[in-house]
């Protein structure tokens, strides 16, 4: 599913955006991978840090190379109210709030969850099912479209036992059985969705898809023996480059149509099984930050970079520009302006903001990295060349301090390799960052395209080329496949 949803259609009034968050006392709390930060005790928060790093250990502990760090921070907001949390909700397309109970937005250089605590039950599995595709994102090379999103919809259900001890993933959702009784779609038809198919954009065949993708994802998890093995055999083959029946027929030994007959009698059982774990006996996920409550101003500055983000940026505007008033001294302040800017296309007015941040916060990886990456983005470079060298310099110690303070930041390496790449002298520098970015994250396939860049300025055309073929072959990610192409062409016209 995209990046927001989940519909409780609820009844409601469109709020009037107060200026500041004045009410109530806003207070941050960091975890080991992820930043809370909301109107709620600090208590309440590292509570919910603790569940949300449960998960992640659940998770992880079954699809491999997942428990590896996210690529960049994650931010989760905490409202206490649904009210509350309205002004910094996504529109609509009327122009009103959706009606989310939670949501989850992605950035290139942060991740934010936002839910309230108010309907907190129904929101937690749309920030699971978000949760999950991005593990999943990092991990993994090439997920067919219903593996991701069955897999999404079957950690969605992860539980906690109120002792914290215990976990579930797996219970059944009863709406998805209900309609794939009545509906249906064939195995064989699931399997070719991808990204770019029809079916995956029209209301009710994308209701059965993931229902069935749903279904098919948890007969294999929970009642397959080795399922989770064959799962992982089937996506190495896709990777590969193999049809997705040929794949489905070697890794779960059947045909899609032999297939159907299974997870038809399957969903007419009357009652599903699930599966249980320990979560005390992997690592201590205890989140002990005592947190701090933050000024005003670093309240609205927090608030306001989510609204810019959501796409309400005049009022993100006006509750940056007041938080600034209110607190000239935190770094936060002037990063969310020196974002701004750049969202507004005021370029130069956003470097001394973002400067500023720097130098109140040279420990703070967010500060750093968003300087580095912006520079980079904005200045530094124009389509691929050279444009600025002293902004290349400064980009180069802020994308290395980035690294630095948060060595497992797999986005930020890649920054770095990009910025390397843009010096002829620093070629094997940018190598080692990118070798370092896809360690981190083997699933992110846009770092191998930048492994085969730098080698192709290294003068190793042969070995660029090779995974450059392999990547222009990938059929679940279109956007990579022809990045890979073009490159492939442009090898072809210059020899
Ligand atoms: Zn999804």
């Amino acid at each position: 599913m995209n990046r927001t949803l989940l519909g409780i259609a609820l009844v409601f009034a469109l709020v009037c955006a107060a200026v500041s968050a004045a009410d109530g006392r806003w207070t941050i709390v960091r975890g080991q991978t992820m930043t809370v930060v909301g109107d709620q005790p600090a208590e309440t928060l590292r509570d919910i840090a603790s569940r949300l790093e449960r998960f992640r250990l659940g998770v992880t502990g079954l699809i491999p190379n997942a428990e590896r760090p996210l690529p960049v921070p994650t931010v989760v907001f905490v409202f206490g109210t649904r009210k509350g949390m309205q002004p910094f909700l996504p529109l609509a397309k009327n122009g009103r709030p959706a009606p989310l109970g939670g949501f989850f937005h992605r950035d290139a250089d942060v991740n934010y969850i936002a839910l309230s605590l108010e309907g907190f039950d129904e929101s937690l599995p749309v920030v699971f099912h978000e949760y999950t595709h991005l593990l999943v994102r990092n991990a993994v090379r090439a997920v067919p479209v219903w593996l991701n999103e069955g897999l999404a919809e079957y950690y969605s259900t992860f539980t906690i036992a109120a002792s914290g001890a215990s976990a579930d993933v797996g219970r059944p959702i009863v709406p998805h059985v209900r309609l794939l009784r009545e509906r249906y779609m064939p195995i064989a038809e699931l399997i070719a969705v991808d990204a770019g198919s029809e079916l995956y954009d029209e209301a009710v065949r994308r209701s059965i898809f993931y229902a069935e993708s749903w279904a098919l994802t948890h007969y294999l998890m929970v009642e397959v023996p080795d399922g989770p093995a064959q799962i992982n055999q089937y996506v190495a083959d896709i990777a590969r480059g193999r049809r997705p029946s040929d794949a489905f027929f070697d890794a779960f030994g059947a045909t899609p149509q032999k297939f159907d007959d299974q997870l038809r009698r399957y969903l007419a059982h009357p009652t599903f099984r699930w599966r249980g774990f320990n979560v005390h006996d992997r690592v201590d996920v205890d989140v002990n930050d005592r947190g701090r409550t933050l000024s005003a101003g670093e309240a609205d500055a927090w608030l306001g970079d989510l609204q810019r983000r959501v796409r309400r940026q005049r009022e993100a505007a006006t509750r940056i520009e007041a938080a600034l008033r209110l607190d000239g001294e935190a770094a936060i302040t002037h990063l969310a302006l020196g974002l701004l800017r750049i969202d507004e296309g005021r370029i130069s007015e956003s470097w001394p903001a973002l400067e500023r941040a720097v130098a109140i916060a040279p420990d703070d990886f967010m500060t750093q990295y968003a300087y580095g990456a912006s520079l980079l983005r904005e200045v530094v470079q124009v389509d691929g060349m050279l444009a600025d060298a002293t902004a290349l310099a400064h980009s180069q110690a802020a994308l290395k301090a980035a690294t630095t303070i948060n060595p497992y930041a797999s986005e930020a390496w890649s920054w770095l390799a990009y910025a390397f790449m843009l010096d002829d002298d620093q070629l094997p520098a940018a190598e080692e960052a990118i070798n370092q970015a896809i360690e981190l994250a083997p699933g992110r396939l846009e770092y191998r395209l930048r492994w085969a860049d730098i080698r192709i300025l290294r003068g190793d055309v042969a070995s660029a080329r090779k995974l450059l073929t392999e990547l222009a072959a990938v059929t679940t990610d279109r956007t990579v496949s022809e990045a890979a192409q073009r490159r492939l062409d442009a090898l072809a016209r210059s020899r």
